[in-house]
């Protein structure tokens, strides 16, 4: 058996019903079978492939708290170290009762890779727990934070480990998070980001995300023949990545038509209006249905279980934005018979291994999100920079920074995608791109 399978098969064995993990190894491996197979007894010898697939450390914690009624509630934390082969762990903590051991385990070994392509000296990590902020009162989330920093705070420091906002995390959450550690450690470092502006914050970062997945995503087009200006695009979501993604895409020119939450979803033939938007989902904290009561351009369609939301709504473009798995075979058969002709991963995997199969297979550009999202994590170690060095840069120059890494990072991939003999495979491309960094920084500090 070869050794990509042999391991493959191993962390299937030793991480059951982890399903999303074993997700995310396989579509790694699978990229980086030319890479291994061309010098396997090497990579076996050193068990590269198990030391990169098995999480330098995890650490997983009781969170007390007191709810408004006086009750106490008991939720699970963890924050999984990934690799550090080349930089402190950084990566994102997300609060949403879906999270589990194997969610956060993919999204960390996702992370390595996401980062090394970045260019940026930080290796993978991520966290979370199963809290659900959604109708929490501003006193609950604080509780909340305090209890989750209460046990964290001895795993992290601004060269150690620097985790930053994800689902269910944004300025709030962050804001919290830092004051409880600052307290308990008595010190006042990078520690976080995605830090509020007043106290060590980076102008760009919130939009960083977004920005970066449109700057990436015209970069494709254009080296593919194509412009972005005149494209209708449908976009998953109505988060910090969704928001900045429809506001950019704007600026470029195109038209986003749609946008989603947990609930349902928007068609809005006539544009998504982002000011509106930003009221209803990052002031009111509301359900899509308000935008729509709102605006009488817009449809509003309740989410439904079998059915297909944006994806069945004509547009040249598609930009997942909300969450895993959400784009699924009929998904991209829709999308396809459409007419579509470009998709890239603002969510995390967002894309089923099968859909990703067809897109390409069909002629679609697919960007995944560990080249096309990695803005928001390139941004947050420009804002550990800032932290470092006791200045705060302009947005302007975090901005065009942020432009240029998008701008590097596809043509990393788009090179390494051909000098592996698979030109325009950018799965295969950012897999082998972010692995080959990594895996020579691990060589080169021995076995640990
Ligand atoms: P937010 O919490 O700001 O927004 C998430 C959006 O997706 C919300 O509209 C939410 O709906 C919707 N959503 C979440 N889970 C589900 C679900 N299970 N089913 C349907 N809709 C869902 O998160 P972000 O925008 O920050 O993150 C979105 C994606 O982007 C995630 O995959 C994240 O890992 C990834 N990402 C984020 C980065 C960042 O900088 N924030 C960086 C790189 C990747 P509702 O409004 O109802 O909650």
């Amino acid at each position: 058996m070869s050794y990509v399978d042999e391991v493959y098969d191993l962390v299937v064995a030793k991480n059951p019903a982890q399903p999303e993990f074993h997700q995310a190894v396989k579509e790694v491996l699978e990229s980086l079978r030319v890479v291994i197979e061309a010098d396997e007894d090497a990579y076996r010898k050193e068990a590269l492939l198990e030391r990169l697939t098995v999480p330098e450390r995890i650490v997983q914690f009781r969170i007390p708290w007191v709810d408004d009624k006086g009750q106490v509630q008991v939720n699970n934390g963890f924050r999984v170290q990934f690799n550090s082969a080349i930089g402190p762990y950084k990566g994102g903590l997300r609060f949403h009762p879906s999270v589990n051991l194997g969610i956060i385990k993919f999204l960390g070994f996702e992370q390595i890779f996401k980062n090394s392509l970045t260019g940026l000296p930080i290796g993978g990590g991520k966290g979370g727990s199963d809290f659900d902020p959604k109708g929490k009162s501003d006193r609950e989330v604080m509780a909340f934070c305090q209890s989750f920093m209460t046990e964290l705070y001895r795993h992290i420091g601004a060269d150690t480990d620097v985790p930053a906002g994800d689902i269910g995390v944004g300025g709030r959450e962050i804001g919290f998070l830092f004051g409880q550690y600052k307290r308990i450690r008595n010190q006042y470092e990078g520690v976080l980001t995605g830090k509020g502006l007043t106290y060590g914050g980076s102008l760009a970062r919130t939009e960083a995300t977004g920005y970066g997945l449109l700057y990436l995503t015209e970069e494709m087009l254009k080296c593919n023949g194509k412009d972005i200006a005149g494209k209708t695009i449908a976009v998953s979501g109505a988060g910090n990545v969704a928001i900045y993604a429809i506001q950019k895409a704007q600026q470029l020119g195109a038209k986003p038509v749609t946008c989603s939450d947990s609930t349902g979803w928007i068609y809005d033939p006539e544009g998504i209006d982002v000011a509106l938007l930003k009221e209803v989902k990052e002031v009111k904290r509301a359900r899509l249905s308000e935008y729509a009561a709102a605006r009488s351009s817009a449809e509003y369609h309740e989410k439904k279980a079998g059915e297909h939301g944006v994806w069945t709504v004509k547009c040249d473009i598609a930009l997942p934005c909300a969450t895993q798995n959400e784009l699924d075979l009929e998904d991209a058969k829709a999308l396809v018979g459409n007419g579509c002709f470009a998709v890239a991963e603002g969510a995390n995997m967002p894309t089923t291994l099968e859909a990703t199969e067809y897109l390409q297979k069909s002629g679609v550009l697919f960007c995944p999100g560990k080249a096309s999202n990695a803005g928001g994590v390139a941004t947050s170690a420009l804002e550990m920079s800032q932290n470092s060095e006791r200045l705060s840069w302009t947005f302007e120059e975090v901005d065009s920074k942020l432009q240029q890494i998008m701008v590097n990072i596809f043509h990393n991939l788009d090179e390494a995608s051909k000098k592996y003999g698979m030109e325009g495979d950018y799965v295969a491309g950012a897999n082998i791109a972010g692995f080959l960094k990594v895996a020579t920084a691990m060589k080169a500090q021995g076995i640990v």
